[in-house]
């Protein structure tokens, strides 16, 4: 939409349009299935092939660590219900941990589980949105089968330490996913050295196409397949590949990772920006943990006690005057729901309510961050309520 400032690259991103160009041939010409004998299918085939060998050269993994999904929501579905059901039937083990700031696919997936047999246990978070590891060792029992910890936060950005969480998952003998759905791309991923035993990933977050995404599953680790069918993925996902948006997939990965540095240096700038300007006004809060969380996500939630202001108004106007920003996770905005990270991380219903996250694309200008900056105090300016 002309004139409208996109501030919201962590719900989804612009399909690029080198992205686009490898994608067409497989469209067009190249529509082939990939599991016909003749040429046709080859050439699909290959197509698939080669992706998946380039993803894993540029995530440090082996091609076939890489199951094809349809996103992020589906390789956390197989992640966790693959292992969960594998784990009750041949392990009896039916108790799995999560920590309380999970993604919504996180979340739902686990309590879907709950009528199977499974508990349940939530972690805590502190202010900054990371995980209190004694109670993650405090919470472990002989019958835990999985650990779920998110790399990255889609709301607040903070990353989580992993490789210390890996150190209790391995020594319990339990299995982890990390949920690496918006980290990915944004900051160095070696699957081989990376301390979890699964993870996930989705295209439309780094200017891939929307409805492909992959999980990572290191050797060894045992689970159930999700999707019963044909023998695509070895056996793990049946169903006729997505040739042209697998093409787009690693295509889009290629970009980010190449240019991830200067990326990921341009956000900070952009990020700091922002917090400087906001840090000047007495009643902006900025959430996450400001040293060690995505330079791409910056959320900022106005402090009741001190603004008082109708959150889900605020976010109406600043659409109203060009800026799409977000109230939080893709999934809950547009919903009346406040979030459970921002509530997580210690903010009251109301401050809550008016929580904005900001996040940057790699197109995303200097000045659309500046006139959103000024939009942003302009209309909290404008709509505070004086008593
Ligand atoms: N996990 C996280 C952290 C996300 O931010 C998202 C998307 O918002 C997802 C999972 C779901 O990914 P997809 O939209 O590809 O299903």
């Amino acid at each position: 939409m002309k004139n409208k400032i996109y501030l919201d690259n962590a719900a989804t991103t612009i399909c690029d349009s080198e992205v686009i160009d490898a994608m067409l041939p497989y469209l067009k010409t190249n529509f082939g299935n990939p599991s016909s004998q003749h040429g046709f299918g080859q050439v699909a085939k290959t197509a698939v092939e080669r992706s998946r060998e380039q993803i894993a050269e540029m995530l440090n993994a082996e091609p076939y660590e890489i199951i094809f999904t349809s996103g992020g929501t589906e390789a956390i579905n197989h992640a966790i219900k693959g292992v969960a059901f594998y784990q009750k039937r041949f392990n009896k083990k039916l108790h799995i941990i999560a920590s309380e700031i999970e993604h919504p696919a996180v979340l739902q997936t686990l309590k879907y589980l709950e009528d199977f047999g499974f508990e349940i246990s939530f972690i805590k978070v502190d202010e900054n949105g990371k995980i209190n590891l004694n109670d993650l060792q405090n919470n472990i029992r002989p019958t835990t089968a999985l650990i779920c910890v998110m790399h990255a936060n889609n709301e607040i950005g903070t990353i989580q330490p992993i490789n210390e969480i890996n150190n209790i998952a391995k020594r319990n003998n339990i299995i982890l996913f990390s949920d690496t759905v918006q980290s990915i791309g944004k900051m160095p991923f070696n699957f081989s050295t990376f301390n979890a035993d699964l993870c996930s990933i989705s295209a439309h977050k780094i200017n891939g196409p929307k409805g492909i995404g992959a999980l990572l599953l290191k050797r060894g680790v045992e689970f159930d397949s999700l999707i019963h069918g044909g023998s695509q993925e070895k056996n793990h996902r049946g169903g006729t590949e997505n040739v042209a948006a697998i093409v787009g997939f690693a295509k889009a990965l290629s970009i980010w990772i190449k240019n991830q540095n200067q990326y990921s240096e341009y956000f900070k700038n952009l990020k700091l920006y922002l917090i400087n300007k906001f840090k000047l006004i007495d009643g902006i809060i900025i959430n996450g943990d400001e040293n060690n969380s995505l330079n791409n996500i910056l959320s900022v939630s106005i402090d009741s006690s001190k603004i008082k202001i109708d959150g889900e108004m605020f976010l109406i106007n600043l659409d109203l005057h060009g800026l799409a920003v977000s109230s939080g996770s893709a999934c809950s905005s547009g919903s009346a729901q406040s979030s459970h990270v921002i509530r997580a991380i210690g903010r009251n219903e109301k401050t809550n309510r008016a929580t904005v996250r900001f996040s940057f694309g790699k197109d995303t200008t200097k000045e659309e961050v500046v006139s959103a900056s000024e939009i942003f105090l302009e209309v909290l300016k404008k709509m505070e309520l004086k008593n």
